[in-house]
This record gives structure tokens, C-alpha cells and sequence, in this order.
């Protein structure tokens, strides 16, 4: 490391639904979050200062890397790595090892192969569609009166009623005529979720994931479905703690290592 080098990096994930920002300074990090908002660059700057803070810094990072959607909105970042790029970094920093990372967000799902130094080898990814991701997911919940945090609990031990429609506008309307013949509602919410587990092992299976499997991503919160979700792997799914905040993670890493 040069003299002049930076003590601090942060990463910034800008996502469809929330932001995480990350401070790290080569052995430590602070992790912060917070919806998404009609100005993410604003509301990002507003999570920095608070993330400074708690690491007890004066000014925030100079050397930021910034990734996910809303990656070129901040003007500042040094670099802008792609989503791919931070969660691949991120996983294999929360599970050293990792082999395969699962990352299912508000409005995408990604599945990314890594060899076994941790280099990113190969990847699929669905962002053309709601279906199976956390915006399928939230709108579900609203139907059936479930905040989405709570879904895992009403799904626990149920067994799952088959959902069809793989469409969120679809099935948000078989989920309510299953509601109006009086279908459980945990056995509706475990379809829902065997539905996504279903959708995502189909879209890595080409990818032969082996584990370490790491999850990532808002979904991967729901424990009901990192269960459904193992099942069909026929691994199990390793959900590391703040594995929603893989990405930002990723980001302040490979802004370490960009120092000099
Ligand atoms: P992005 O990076 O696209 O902004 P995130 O990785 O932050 O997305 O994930 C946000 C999504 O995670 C939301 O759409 C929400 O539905 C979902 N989510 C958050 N917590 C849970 C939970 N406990 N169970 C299921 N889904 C969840």
C-alpha cells in the first residue's frame, strides 16, 4: 500500500427497492440500508453520512464503487462494477469457499458460478420478469394481507397448494380466487414459495451449482424458502449474516483493492 493510499472505502448497491451502503477499512465493515427513494444518489449520500459516522470518520470515503441499477446516478464513484461482479466478491468474503451464489432482489434473480479461487466463471439471470423475485413476492403478500417478512412463518410446515401462473399479474389473480374458495392461506403462501424455489433451481440448473451454495438478495431472508429452495437444489443454501448486503460489500472490496 502507498503512503497516500485510502483508509477507507465504501460501496454503494443502488437496487430497485433499497440501498446499501458499506464502509470497510480492510478488516472491518459498517452496513447500512434503506428503501429506494425518486433521488437514490440523494438518498444514498444521506446513508454515507450516516455509515461515516457510526465508523466514527469525519468525511465520507473518498473511493466509492457503486453497482446495481442505479449505479451511474452517483457522480462521485470511482468505479462501477456490475451486480454480478459485487455479489460474486461479497459472497465469497461472507462464505469463504462459496461455490455458488444465489442473489434474488427486488426485481431480478441472478445465479453466478464461482471456481474455486472465487472468480466468477459463469452466470443466468432473469430480470425480465417479476415473477419469482421480490416484487412478485410483496405483491402476493398484499393480496393475501401478509406483510412480507412474515410470509416464512404462515408458510412454515404447510403443505404447499400449486400455483400455476408463473405471470405476477396472473397469479396475483389465481392467488385471490384461491382465497375466495377458501384455500389456507399458509398453504397458498408455501405454494408461492415452492413456486420460487421451483423457478430458481430450473434457472441455475444449467449452471450445475455445487456447494457452497450462498443465497443473497432481500428474498433470501425468507427461511421457508431458502428450505423449498435447498430442497430442490438437493444442497443445502447458506444464507450468511447480512447477505442482503452482499452486493455493497462487494462493491467496498473491489474498491480496496482498486487503492494506490
Ligand atoms: P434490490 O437490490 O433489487 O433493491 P433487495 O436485495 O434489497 O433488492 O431485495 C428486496 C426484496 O426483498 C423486496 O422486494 C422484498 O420483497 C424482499 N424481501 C425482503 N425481506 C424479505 C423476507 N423476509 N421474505 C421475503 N422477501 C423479502
Amino acid at each position: 500500500m502507498s503512503h497516500g493510499s485510502p483508509r477507507y472505502t465504501a460501496g454503494i448497491d443502488l437496487g430497485s427497492t433499497t440501498i446499501k451502503v458499506v464502509i470497510y477499512d480492510g478488516s472491518r465493515y459498517v452496513a447500512h440500508m434503506t428503501f429506494a427513494s425518486w433521488n437514490p444518489a440523494g438518498t444514498a449520500a444521506s446513508l454515507m453520512a450516516t455509515a461515516a459516522t457510526e465508523f466514527g470518520l469525519t468525511d465520507p470515503p473518498e473511493l466509492v464503487a457503486t453497482t446495481g441499477y442505479g449505479r451511474r446516478t452517483v457522480k462521485n464513484a470511482t468505479l462501477t462494477p456490475t451486480e454480478i461482479t459485487c455479489h460474486a466478491r461479497g459472497a465469497s468474503y461472507l462464505v469463504p469457499g462459496c461455490r455458488f451464489v444465489i442473489d434474488i432482489g427486488g426485481q431480478d434473480a441472478k445465479g453466478i458460478r464461482l471456481s474455486a479461487d472465487g472468480h466468477m466463471e459463469d452466470f443466468v439471470m432473469n430480470d425480465k420478469c417479476a415473477a419469482g423475485t421480490g416484487r412478485f413476492l410483496s405483491t402476493m403478500g398484499q393480496a393475501l394481507g401478509v406483510h412480507v417478512d412474515h410470509l416464512a412463518k404462515h408458510a412454515e410446515g404447510q403443505e404447499p397448494h400449486r400455483i400455476n401462473a408463473m405471470c405476477t399479474v396472473f397469479a396475483e389473480s389465481e392467488v385471490i380466487s384461491l382465497i375466495n374458495q377458501g384455500v389456507e392461506r399458509g398453504a397458498i403462501i408455501a405454494g408461492l414459495h415452492a413456486s420460487i424455489a421451483r423457478r430458481t433451481a430450473s434457472m441455475v440448473a444449467s449452471l450445475r451449482p455445487e456447494p457452497p451454495i450462498v443465497f443473497t438478495g432481500g428474498v433470501s431472508q425468507n427461511v421457508d424458502i431458502v428450505q423449498r429452495l435447498s430442497a430442490e437444489l438437493g444442497h443445502p443454501v447458506i444464507v450468511p449474516k447480512d447477505a442482503v448486503y452482499a452486493g455493497a460489500i462487494g462493491a467496498a472490496l473491489l474498491a480496496w483493492e482498486h487503492r494506490e
